[in-house]
């Protein structure tokens, strides 16, 4: 059977592993949508239309049309990258650099317009799992299953610290708490689609829970 799993949550909470994880165990498309916000911030990094004393909102909006955003399954890696404007761009959207501007991109209306758009249509033929901040409640909400994923902030932020570490960046894992708690700020505060749980989504805290239990767990709700 086909369905639509929505999974939510704040950063770093482990949702982009597990919802791929899902995917894959079901056959079914995965999405992370934080992907395509940390490819619009990118793109306007690049054109300098956001850096760290200012952001020119407005040409970011007037540039969306010149923004294409794509996902291509990498059979050897088992997940997506993402492509902008035709250029995988999956390493560079990771940086700390990227995480520092993404919450204040995506707090730009439009910019969540056009994603959102782009979202449902992904999920037209169902049989999708994705994840992000407004799924169970914007994007899908009549999501066969909602999941809101939470964790303390300690706890996640020394999990993406060990991933960036691992992976690009020279950072501190104060850099990388900050971060977490700002992003979780503005998340939450902003005023078009804020992070909230959604009424009818099953809340799974994970800061004590390994990856093996919490793909268990989901699994039992899928075939519930
Ligand atoms: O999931 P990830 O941490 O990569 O998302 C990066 C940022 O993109 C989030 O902190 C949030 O500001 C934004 N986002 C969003 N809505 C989504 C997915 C991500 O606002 N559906």
């Amino acid at each position: 059977k086909k369905i639509t799993v929505a999974i939510d949550g704040f950063s770093s909470t482990g949702k982009s592993t597990l919802a791929n994880q899902l995917a894959n165990h079901l056959g079914f498309i995965y999405v992370d949508t934080g992907a395509m916000y940390r490819a619009v911030t990118y793109f306007a990094m690049q054109n300098g239309y956001i850096n760290a004393d200012s952001f020119d909102k407005q040409t970011l909006i007037n540039s969306l049309p010149n923004i294409k955003l794509q996902f291509k399954f990498n059979a050897d890696l088992g997940f997506a990258e993402m492509y902008l404007n035709d250029v995988n761009v999956e390493i560079e959207i990771r940086t700390i650099e990227v995480s520092s501007f993404v919450s204040k991109v995506a707090e730009v209306s439009e910019v969540r317009t056009k994603l959102v758009e782009q979202q449902k249509e992904m999920g037209k033929d169902k049989g999708i799992v994705m994840d992000g901040r407004d799924i169970g409640t914007v994007v899908f909400p009549d999501a066969d299953l909602k999941i809101f994923m939470t964790a303390s902030a300690t706890t996640r932020a020394q999990r993406r610290y060990d991933e960036l570490v691992a992976k690009v960046d020279t950072v501190t894992f104060e850099e990388v708490l900050a971060n977490v708690e700002e992003r979780d700020y503005i998340d939450t505060h902003r005023e078009d689609s804020p992070l909230v749980m959604a009424e009818d989504a099953i809340e799974i805290d994970n800061s004590h829970l390994n990856r093996e239990e919490q793909f268990k767990l989901v699994l039992e709700l899928v075939n519930e």
